[in-house]
């Protein structure tokens, strides 16, 4: 099992320059007046036991962060300024704003900060050399700090100066909830007790191909949802009438199901589905069996007797990995798969017989619509470094973290 550097690893921090890489790129929305105002502060929470332990251990918090996708250019729509006051409300602490990440100025403030103080850097991708992973742009981070921290686990599929650079010279470690992602993750696909389900929904098979590829070699279970299991239906001959289709992808989900069968994963597919003519709230709709969508038919849901033969098989199961909806949960009455089956992982889980992690913003959105989210063993909040984690791949800021 990987090992991760963790703050203790580092020693004693009084005194210490620690640069934290959080996750500041949190929705905002303009407040009447025009000020940009955090309008979700799930990402502040993530991060603040870290800055308050470190903090608490005397060290001097550098807190660095991107905010949107600037492409190098400084702009004042994505400044980290209106940030240091929700940090500040967060952590109970003062926290400072300096409107740069590297230079003479930052030097000089960071050399006056006091013990236990949190400094909050300037965007740190107005530079375009944050994303190249410039070495000089990393050894410019890194002279501002003794140690790094990366506490930002959505972050680290990208090999930036500010994820992976700035690790690679400085002693580095996994922030508190880094190292409890990790700790979940491990738990879930690493090295997890068997047997192991994963639910895979959504739009397209398309965007998830590299998932499904790699899930059907590690999991006992695999159980397609959402618009994606109409490619599979439609690859074993299923007339899967108008509803959203990759039709041009039937070879490789053939594919995917006799790599399946090697592997001795069990696919689930829908064996009932509810269907409409048009995808709008409330429309007339019918629960059919998979044999019998007409043309003009569009499969919205996934149907009752597939989520109960589904549930009857999650009973047996220890560890259940999630991403994407079962089907277009946005629309009622297209919800009820996505939330029964949710209820019912969420139910094993709080009764001890599951561990269940989730991830991905739509499927967060739908385990939240379910009501279940906080019954989930863990919920990721990352998107891009989530699904590249069920894709099986190494994630480059991570990796620079690993113990040797
Ligand atoms: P993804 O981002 O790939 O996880 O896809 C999530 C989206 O897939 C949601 O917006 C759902 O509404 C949509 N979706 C799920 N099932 C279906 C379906 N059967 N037909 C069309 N869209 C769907």
């Amino acid at each position: 099992m990987a090992t991760f550097k963790n703050i203790k690893s580092l020693g004693p921090l009084k005194g210490k320059r620690v640069l934290l890489r959080a996750d500041l790129n949190v929705p905002m929305k303009l407040d009447d007046d025009g000020n940009r105002i955090v309008s979700d502060d799930t990402r502040i929470l993530s991060v603040t036991p870290t800055i308050i332990a470190l903090c608490q251990q005397g060290a001097r918090v550098i807190v660095i962060s991107h905010f949107g996708r600037p492409k190098g250019q400084w702009n004042e729509d994505m400044s980290l300024e209106p940030l240091g006051q929700p940090l500040a409300n967060a952590t109970k602490l003062a926290v400072s704003y300096i409107n740069d990440c590297i230079g003479e100025e930052v030097v000089d403030v960071i050399d006056a900060m006091e013990d236990g103080a949190v400094l909050l850097l300037e965007n740190v991708r107005f530079y375009a050399e944050e994303v190249s992973n410039d070495p000089d742009f990393a050894k410019a981070l890194s002279e501002n700090a003794d140690f790094f921290v990366n506490d930002a686990f959505s972050c680290t599929h990208r090999a930036h100066a500010s994820t992976v650079g700035v690790a690679e010279i400085l002693p580095s470690a996994a922030g508190l909830a880094l190292e409890k992602e990790l700790v979940a993750l491990e738990n879930a696909l690493g090295n997890p007790k068997h047997p192991v389900a994963a639910v895979v929904g959504g739009a397209k098979v398309s965007s998830k191909l590299d998932v499904l590829t790699h899930l059907v070699e590690k999991v006992d279970h695999l159980i397609i949802g959402g618009g994606m299991a109409n490619t599979f239906l439609a690859a074993q001959g299923i007339d899967v009438g108008g509803s959203l289709c990759e039709h041009d992808l039937a070879e490789t989900a053939l594919k995917i199901l006799d790599n399946a069968t090697k592997n001795n994963c069990k696919i689930h597919l829908p064996i009932d589905v509810v269907v409409a003519r048009e995808f709008k709230a409330n429309v007339p709709c019918q629960i059919i069996n998979i044999n019998d969508v007409a043309k003009e038919d569009m499969i919205l849901d996934v149907g009752p007797a597939t989520i109960k033969a589904i549930e009857m098989d999650l009973k047996i199961c220890k560890t259940l990995i999630w991403n994407g909806p079962m089907g277009a949960f946005e629309i009622e009455p297209f919800d009820k798969a996505t939330v029964s089956l949710a209820k019912a992982a969420g139910a094993l889980t709080a009764a001890g017989s599951l561990i269940s992690v989730a991830g991905g913003g739509d499927t967060v959105a739908a385990l939240n619509h379910a009501g279940v989210a906080e019954q989930f063993s863990h919920i990721s909040t990352a998107g891009g470094a989530f699904l590249e984690w069920m894709e099986g791949k190494e994630l480059p800021g991570v990796k620079v973290l690993l113990a040797e």
